[in-house]
């Protein structure tokens, strides 16, 4: 008995390997890649050797803010400022508002090839759980397109008015993925990792926090998060969003907290858009880049992957929800100029923000699910320096952006 012919077939793509592909996809995955294939599919897309790569991981959003600019009516230069005027906005967004504004920032990412991405929504007194509940309809509405992790995030810290942690736990048991942190700004940062990996134990979460965004040595608490991390055997689920202080320690202190992250299976994820703009402010010259040292970690062995972080809200009026836009930022922030550094880059956007945020199922092999993307560039290299727009972008097996030919009578194989 013949197996039915795929739903789609993707002809003359290329790898990232240079490698000649043709994928056909059933059921949302990849059944079968071959160099060539020798069957017909109901639909077929010819990439005419495009660049096709699996769908881009954002692994660090904050969704329930995404898009709110135009609110602010202030300007807004460091990051104390940022998160004031969010707090005066968000007590008085809605559910509706935030799942509006959200989903378009979703619809945004799709269209530029996303097909996976971890949010952060501030959970606290000020805005209790609209944010959460609004995103979860927003990852329920866009099930099947992209993949949407949600992370419950104490931006007001967790001594802030109205029990945070306890709305943190419902949180948790109403479907968040992971709780977030903010040590830098709790008046005890150790103890603030402490009450968070107590959290997500007892719930069985991973844990995403934004370490620090200072370019002050004395507010690191990475190593303490790695250190943590080990002695809990939280290997692989936790991730370190931004670590800009990591940029201002001597260079032996560097190398040991590297070699501790990269032990306890942290992933570093930099957010160059936002901490472009907001830090450096207070140095005199020569003024620092505010960001985490990408090549130096790299060079000990930690996964590093990076995300949009703010689209165009108060913290940055910035922000496309272009990962290969924000890949080109830090290809020329983080000096990774090079072909193999280009490559790098790319694949932080995609593997390695996969491995960050755990998802199963993902890349260009046979079992995949069928999240792609076609790209208008022949190599990794010219994908990152032209930022080059999706030709096509397949989620699940079903073109969302660009068409494909339909075939009246598809051969068996
Ligand atoms: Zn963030």
């Amino acid at each position: 008995m013949s197996a039915p012919p795929c739903d789609l077939i993707l002809r003359w793509a290329l790898l990232e390997s240079g490698a000649p592909a043709e994928l056909g996809m059933s059921a949302g995955r990849i059944l079968t890649r071959r160099a060539v294939l020798r069957v017909q599919g109901r639909q077929e897309i010819d990439a005419g050797g495009r660049l096709t790569i699996p769908g881009f991981v954002d692994p660090h959003l904050h969704l329930d803010k995404a898009l709110s600019w135009g609110e602010i009516g202030e300007p807004v230069e460091t990051l104390s400022q940022a998160i004031a005027v969010s707090r005066r906005l968000k007590a008085s967004w809605t559910e509706e508002a935030i799942e509006e504004r959200a989903s378009r920032a979703v619809a945004m990412a799709v269209r530029a090839g996303t097909t996976a991405l971890r949010t952060h929504v501030d959970v606290d007194g000020v805005i209790g759980l609209r944010g959460f509940r609004a995103l979860r309809r927003v990852r329920e509405r866009y099930q099947g397109t992209v993949r949407i992790q949600i992370v419950a995030f104490p931006q007001e810290g967790l001594d802030a008015e109205g029990h945070v942690e306890d709305m943190l736990r419902r949180a948790l048991e109403e479907g968040a993925d992971a709780v977030g942190g903010i040590p830098a700004r709790a008046p005890d940062p150790r103890r603030h990792i402490d009450r968070l990996f107590r959290l997500a134990t007892q719930h069985d979460a991973d844990i995403d926090m934004h370490v620090d965004e200072s370019d002050d040595p004395a507010d690191l608490s990475l190593e303490y998060l790695a250190e943590r991390t080990l002695a809990e055997g939280y290997e692989g689920r936790v991730v370190a969003g931004h670590c800009t202080s990591l940029a201002a320690v001597p260079l032996p202190v560097l190398h040991r907290v590297a070699a501790k992250v990269a032990a306890a299976g942290i992933t570093i994820v930099t957010l160059p858009s936002t901490n472009l703009h907001l830090q450096g402010r207070c140095d005199p010259p020569p003024v620092r880049r505010g960001l985490a040292p990408v090549r130096a970690l790299l060079a000990e062995g930690v996964n590093v992957a990076y995300g949009s972080d703010n689209i165009r809200d108060p913290f940055t009026p910035f922000g496309n929800a272009r990962m290969l836009e924000v890949g080109l930022l830090l290809a020329h922030a983080a000096h990774l100029g090079t072909g193999r550094g280009l490559r790098t880059v790319l694949e932080m956007a995609t593997g390695r923000a996969a491995r960050a945020l755990g998802l199963d199922g993902y890349g260009l092999d046979e079992g995949c699910l069928a999240d792609l993307v076609v790209l208008e560039a022949a190599t990794p290299e010219e994908a990152i320096v032209s930022a080059a727009p999706p030709r096509w972008v397949i989620a699940r097996g079903h073109p969302v952006v660009g068409a494909a030919r339909e075939l009246a009578s598809p051969s068996l194989p």
